[in-house]
């Protein structure tokens, strides 16, 4: 009835016994920030947790200027308010090419010089997108959470963190999308205050499956055991160091995967806006304790198919 959906439209993310998860937004644009802003209540959304700010650059036929990105960025953070914003630095390369800076021709470009990489050949494209952020975090009063795509060690998480800060931005993440940063999560996250896995990349170098390749899809599942085995490494990391875990890929919006997401020890699920609500309700209609059965059901699987399935099973015992 009316009443539940409006109930379910503002509840801030939860698990049935009230273990907080942070429910946020993917966007591209500072449009798309105003309308999720526009269309959600500041409890029940609590921002955006990833913010593809290469969108900006995609078409681009010249880098865009300073003031052409802080005016972006500072629209995009006042349209959310003051709510969280995780801006993502430029992921360009292999499956997202630049018209204006010529990449090199690689044989294996997912394997190349993609992502944060991009500066060891264009370093001002990260300099001024840093100093873009810095200004738009002066201009709004609003300091956003700013994020490297890539990322595949600890040096480089401290060098970004080094540049960001240098910037005037004082919350700064990276990507867990690499499995070497995974598999050496504390160490990265000892130089960073927070950082958010990207399942798709994740699978895809876990796996070594191309993400493009359609008929590989069985691979790519991100119920792979040893994708989940990665992504609770991560999280052990931030419960040990008492830092953020985020998951900004697709597999954030799956609300079966949402709770697994949540038993392995994930702190902020962000997707595309139209799977909030199924999200929140399958969050809302288990504790904490079955998340972890189901998270401790999907590693301990032989497969995705059946980690999938024995999780299913739990849902279905419940009901
Ligand atoms: C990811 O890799 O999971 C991710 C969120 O980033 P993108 O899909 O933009 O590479
Ligand atoms: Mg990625």
């Amino acid at each position: 009835d009316a009443e539940l959906a409006l109930e379910e439209d503002t509840a801030p993310g939860a698990t049935a016994d009230g273990h907080p998860v942070d429910l946020l937004v993917n966007i591209g644009t500072a449009a798309d920030a105003e309308r999720a802003a526009a269309a959600t209540d500041a409890r029940a959304v609590a921002g955006s947790g990833l913010f593809r700010t290469e969108v900006l650059f995609l078409d681009a036929t010249a880098a865009p200027s300073v003031a052409a990105q802080a005016a972006e960025y500072t629209a995009a953070l006042a349209a959310f308010g003051g709510r969280k914003v995780v801006v993502r630095t430029l992921d360009a390369g292999a499956d997202k090419p630049l018209a204006f800076a010529t990449l090199a021709d690689e044989e294996n470009p997912a394997l190349g010089v993609r992502g944060y990489r991009i500066g060891r050949v264009h370093p001002r494209l990260l300099t001024e997108q840093l100093a873009a952020l810095g200004q738009a975090a002066a201009e709004t009063g609003t300091q956003p959470w700013v994020m490297a795509p890539m990322i595949a060690t600890p040096q480089e998480a401290a060098e970004f963190a080094a540049s960001a800060r240098a910037a005037g931005l004082t919350r700064v993440g990276v990507m867990i999308e690499v499995p070497a940063a995974a598999l050496r999560a504390e160490a990265v996250l000892a130089e960073v205050d927070f950082v958010s896995l990207g399942t798709n990349d994740l699978a895809q170098y876990t796996m070594a499956t191309d993400r493009l390749a359609g008929q590989l899809v069985d691979l790519l599942d991100p119920w792979q055991p040893a994708v989940l085995e990665l992504v609770a490494t991560t999280a052990r990391a931030g419960r040990a160091l008492g830092k953020p875990v985020g998951v900004c890929g697709e597999s954030a919006g799956d609300p079966l995967m949402a709770l697994v997401l949540t038993g392995l020890g994930v702190t902020s699920l962000s997707m595309s806006l139209g799977s909030v609500p199924a999200v929140r309700y399958a969050l809302r209609r288990h504790t904490l304790a079955q998340c972890e059965a189901m998270a401790e059901a999907a590693l301990s699987a032989a497969s995705a198919t059946q980690g999938r399935a024995a999780v299913v099973d739990l849902l279905t015992e419940e009901a």
